[in-house]
């Protein structure tokens, strides 16, 4: 089955997507890590986009379907699940002519969906925690969103401190970013009948049952 993966950014460390691809025994493709290895091995792609990253500006959508169409025409998957792209209309637009041309067109669009309730569950979760500044291996994750008592480490008395990055609002903001980027797509597959949405609740293998099921239902 070929699948592209709507995720909201709602995972800090590691989101269920590669437990999905394990369970549908698809190849995971996950763009970030595409980009990461052109970088590191100084393609040509990869020079083109450290020289848009150091400029500061916006990546082209030519220059990101490049990089998802070179791995794709390269590994020719027939199953697969995409992550991280594309992230507009136009990427999706170019993404279905080319496997279109390779004869493997998309199955299903698998859309994680996260209740508002949860979402706020999550925020306040990940905003209430802290780390500490002697030691990345003290770290405070209180399960509800009361802060500690007091900013001092009980392991070894070392400050406490909040990253940037758990920041609430900047969040919040993630969650803003993500539904702006998936609603056109949403609405496009839907156009074409693909869109699987499911809860995205539980654990991983949860998760991936979930859309096993989700998937095979569709398919019917
Ligand atoms: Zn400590």
């Amino acid at each position: 089955m070929r699948v592209v993966l709507l995720q909201p950014p709602a995972w800090r460390l590691e989101h269920p997507a590669g437990t999905i691809a394990d369970v549908l025994g698809a190849l995971r493709i996950a763009f970030g890590n595409l980009v990461r290895a052109h970088l590191r091995e100084g393609t040509e792609l990869g020079i083109r986009c450290a020289d848009v990253f150091r400029s500061g500006g916006p990546v082209p959508d030519q220059l990101i379907s490049a990089i998802a169409h070179d791995h794709l025409r390269q590994a020719a998957p027939t199953a697969f699940l995409l992550e991280g792209h594309p992230q507009n209309t136009a990427q999706a637009r170019a993404l279905d002519e080319l496997l279109h041309e390779l004869g493997t067109p998309l199955d299903r669009v698998l859309h994680l969906h996260l209740s508002e309730h949860e979402i706020e569950r999550r925020v306040r979760h990940q905003a209430a925690r802290r780390l500490c500044r002697e030691s990345s291996l003290h770290c405070y994750e209180p399960e509800e969103a009361d802060l500690p008592g007091n900013d001092t480490c009980e392991v070894c008395g070392g400050e406490l401190y909040q990253r940037e990055d758990d920041r609430e609002e900047r969040i919040r903001g993630w969650f803003r970013s993500y539904d702006a980027l998936a609603e056109p797509l949403i609405q496009y597959y839907a156009g074409q009948d693909l869109v699987v949405t499911i809860d995205a609740v539980g654990t991983h293998e949860q998760i991936a049952g979930r859309a096993l099921t989700a998937l095979r239902e569709a398919g019917r």
